[in-house]
């Protein structure tokens, strides 16, 4: 039996991942191109948004582990082997960094320091006004692995949190759970930061059109850390020039790099990330995909499958 590693990535990036999971899984078979001929072994696919088509004619492919949390691009190959299943990435060090990315996203727009930092370009000395963390409203959209933890880190920083998932799921502690569309509309009017962590699916795609936008309370905030796919930008940009939304903070873009040219750039409320909110962490997912390999040889489900059905 053979292990597939495959993806669109550098040379560089895969030879440090084939060094991780060597290390992880000593005395395996790696095939690195799904062409070579002992691909025809493959039981396990190790994958970072592999190019639509590659993953076909591995008769011997029972799990398919993606590298990455977000299975949209992996799933819109609509030649992926029928009846493998899916394993996304749920990573300790991602999902501590996509905490640390909220936290820090949270904290400088409920004390203003976005603003403070435009002020230092001119010289002004304008202290913001300093409100209590129960006093600002945080909205977390997805309660799964990362917004789960994003919730529960920002109740424990005293914020007062909602959380909204597709199913009505026990909270985090400290966090009040909402669900349904009845539910969503109240609380995005309440709420002075929205947090998106929703995955790309056929229905979160465009979920924050101008009609949703205009739900937000007038002056509150969008962190968007999930994909960019599900912003309409255009939406987005009327919405911050008219005051309806006060600061947006973008993870992810429609076209990533976003362009040079792009007005989000230089938009004065606008904070620019470039896809780093939380990455995969070679170190600890290597020993995920280790887990999941177990499993799957001892006949157990692997965690973290992805419903297809559900998208995600
Ligand atoms: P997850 O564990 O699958 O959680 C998804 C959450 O969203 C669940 O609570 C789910 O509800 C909810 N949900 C899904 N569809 C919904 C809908 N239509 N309406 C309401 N709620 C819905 O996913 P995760 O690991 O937290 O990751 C979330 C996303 O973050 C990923 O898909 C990826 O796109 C993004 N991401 C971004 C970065 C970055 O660096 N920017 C890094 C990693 C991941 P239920 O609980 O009811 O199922």
């Amino acid at each position: 039996m053979a292990l597939l590693l495959w993806g669109q990535w550098s040379d560089a990036q895969r030879d440090d991942w084939l060094a991780r999971l060597r290390a992880a899984l000593p005395g395996e078979d790696w095939v690195l191109d799904p062409q070579a001929p002992r691909a025809a072994e493959v039981e396990l696919a190790v994958v970072a948004n592999p190019p639509p088509g590659s993953l076909r004619g591995l008769p011997r492919l029972r799990l398919i582990q993606s590298l990455w949390a977000g299975v949209d691009r992996l799933l819109d190959d609509p030649t992926l082997p029928p009846g493998v299943p899916i394993a996304r990435m749920v990573d300790p060090a991602m999902n501590e960094a996509m905490t640390q990315t909220a936290l820090w996203a949270t904290l400088s727009l409920h004390r203003g320091f976005f603003q403070v930092l435009a002020q230092q370009r001119e010289a002004l000395w304008r202290p913001p006004p300093q409100a209590r963390a129960a006093e600002c409203q945080v909205l977390v959209l997805g309660l799964g692995e990362l917004g789960g933890r994003v919730a529960q880190a920002l109740a424990a920083q005293g914020y007062a949190v909602s959380g909204w998932s597709r199913s009505r799921r026990k909270p985090p502690p400290g966090v009040l759970a909402l669900s349904g569309d009845a539910e969503l509309a109240p609380a995005l009017g309440r709420a002075d930061v929205v947090i998106n962590l929703l995955p790309l699916t056929a229905q979160t795609r465009d979920f924050f059109d101008a009609s949703r936008l205009a739900q937000f309370r007038r002056g509150a905030a969008l962190v968007n850390l999930a994909r960019g796919a599900q912003v309409d930008e255009v939406a987005l940009l009327a919405a911050l020039d008219d005051g309806r939304l006060g600061h947006a903070v973008l993870d992810v873009f429609r076209q990533e790099p976003l362009p040079a040219g792009h007005a989000f750039w230089r938009h004065p409320r606008v904070t620019v990330l470039p896809h780093t909110a939380a990455q995969t962490d070679p170190r600890s997912a290597a020993e995920v995909v280790a887990a999941n390999l177990a499993r799957l040889r001892a006949g157990q489900t692997p965690w973290h499958l992805v419903d297809t059905g559900r998208g995600y």
